[in-house]
């Protein structure tokens, strides 16, 4: 009998390589995938929690399912990643065609429960426990999109940043095994990836928890071992946390030159008070210490940060100073967010929010004043020549493919589709704050 699944993944790249796994796993045992939920069986969702919207759209999605099921009992849902492990009992009672609910430890449970929910069984409902992993074994099948992958190096976090839901739904920080990972990363390699990113909520403390086990190898080694694969290009890696960017990891990236000097340094904030409060555990002279050490080792750097506005208590004055970091440093890129109460972490449970109004306000000064600073650092590189890793066609522009540079940079050019997947050198032809235009030498 034909059993259809169908995926749908919210959120980071480590959804987006658990969902990878996940088809790989389904396929194995049989299933084909679908692209219409009218004709699945199974509707799967790898869910989000960082920010209410994020939930709020998923409910939103799960409620669509009821005249679907009250009239077919067809299809069924499973609500998994950590969405699933924050609300998984809730929707368990709310929605009665989710059948399968699985935090991001339990992925290994989905498949089976997933073809036992086929035949009338569950709910199932697989909440983590902070330390146990029940892991799916496979690795993605392929590439995906044929020559990029992720690897998932790093589960959980421990660092509790007070604003953060991710130690409450992905808990303890753990390290995978190099030669799990390794091996993973050959067989990519093999299956025609040339660039790969390893991921991690803080991949910079990538085996410190193997010092209770007497082994000796940190990210640095594996940064090292993984770009020694003969046919990678191109290796990457996020998240990364500013107080374990140590030096030895910037040695390897000077020595290796396929690791691209894209470097994605999460701030938060420009006040010392308010990185305090959010239990960031340094100061912003600290970062911008740090950011100056790898820019003098990495002078073709592209630096892109995180920062969230309206932080429970942030003055205007506290503010100012993260619009006056923006300023100074002069990132690539910011990932912005306006604050968002994530209930069960410290910060929601304080008194002094700052209004909703005011929080978007913040973030629109924000996005204004870093929108001029990639703008003005952009238009510098028109003229530039540099090498760009073609990757897909452009969401717009016909006959326009789209690839990176190695800072991470998106350079628009025309170019044969066949050309996807390979390395071309390209001036910069034009420039805009959030990408550049070029044309293949
Ligand atoms: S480092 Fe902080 S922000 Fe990042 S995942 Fe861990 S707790 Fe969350």
């Amino acid at each position: 009998m034909k059993r259809t699944f169908l995926i749908f993944v919210y959120g980071c790249q480590m959804n987006a390589y658990d969902g990878d796994r996940l088809r790989g796993a389904m396929k194995d045992m049989g299933w084909s995938e679908s692209d219409d939920v009218m004709d699945s069986d199974v509707v799967i969702f790898v869910t989000c929690s960082i920010r209410e919207k994020a939930e709020q759209k998923v409910m939103s999605e799960l409620g669509r399912f009821r005249p679907l099921w009250e009239k077919n009992r067809r299809p069924f849902v499973a609500l998994l990643g950590c969405m699933a492990q924050r609300t998984g009992l809730d929707v368990a009672k709310k929605f009665p065609w989710v059948r399968v609910i699985a935090g991001p430890r339990s992925l290994g449970l989905v498949p089976m429960s997933i073809a036992s929910a086929l035949a009338g069984g569950g709910p199932f409902i697989c909440l983590d426990s902070p330390t146990e992993l029940d892991d799916l074994s496979c690795a993605p099948a392929r590439a995906n999109n044929g020559h990029k992958a992720y690897i998932t190096i790093t589960h959980g976090c421990d660092q509790f940043c007070s604003y953060c839901i991710v130690p409450y739904v992905r808990g303890r920080f753990g390290s995978r095994a190099p030669g799990e990972i390794l091996n993973e990363a050959r067989r990519l390699v093999e299956a025609g990836a040339v660039e790969l990113t390893l991921l991690g909520q803080n991949v910079n403390s990538y085996g410190k928890d193997f010092a209770a086990s007497k082994k000796n190898y940190s990210f640095a080694n594996l940064l090292s071992d993984v770009a020694s694969i003969n046919g990678l290009k191109r290796l990457r890696f996020t998240t990364s946390h500013p107080v374990d960017f140590t030096d030895d990891i910037l040695d390897v990236m000077v020595s290796h030159r396929g690791i691209c000097p894209g470097i994605n340094l999460p701030v938060q904030a420009g006040s010392d008070k308010v990185l305090k409060e959010m239990n960031r555990k340094y100061t912003k002279a600290q970062y911008v210490d740090t950011v100056n050490k790898i820019r003098a080792s990495l002078p073709e750097l592209g630096l892109t940060t995180d920062l969230i506005v309206g932080f429970p208590g942030e003055t205007d004055e506290e503010f100012e100073q993260s619009l006056k970091l923006i300023e100074e440093t002069r990132f690539d890129l910011v990932h912005s967010a306006a604050y968002s109460p994530r209930e069960g972490t410290p910060a929601a449970k304080r008194t002094d929010q700052v209004p909703p109004p005011e929080r978007a306000r913040r973030l629109a000064l924000v996005n204004e004043t870093q929108s001029r600073v990639s703008a003005e650092i952009n238009e510098a590189l028109v003229g530039r020549s540099f090498e760009v890793l073609l990757d897909e066609a452009a969401p717009k522009g016909e006959g326009l493919l789209q690839g990176r540079t190695i800072t991470d940079k998106v350079v628009l050019v025309k170019a044969n589709p066949a050309m996807a997947g390979t390395v071309r050198e390209a001036r910069i032809t034009g420039s805009s704050p959030w990408c550049l235009d070029g044309e293949l030498l």
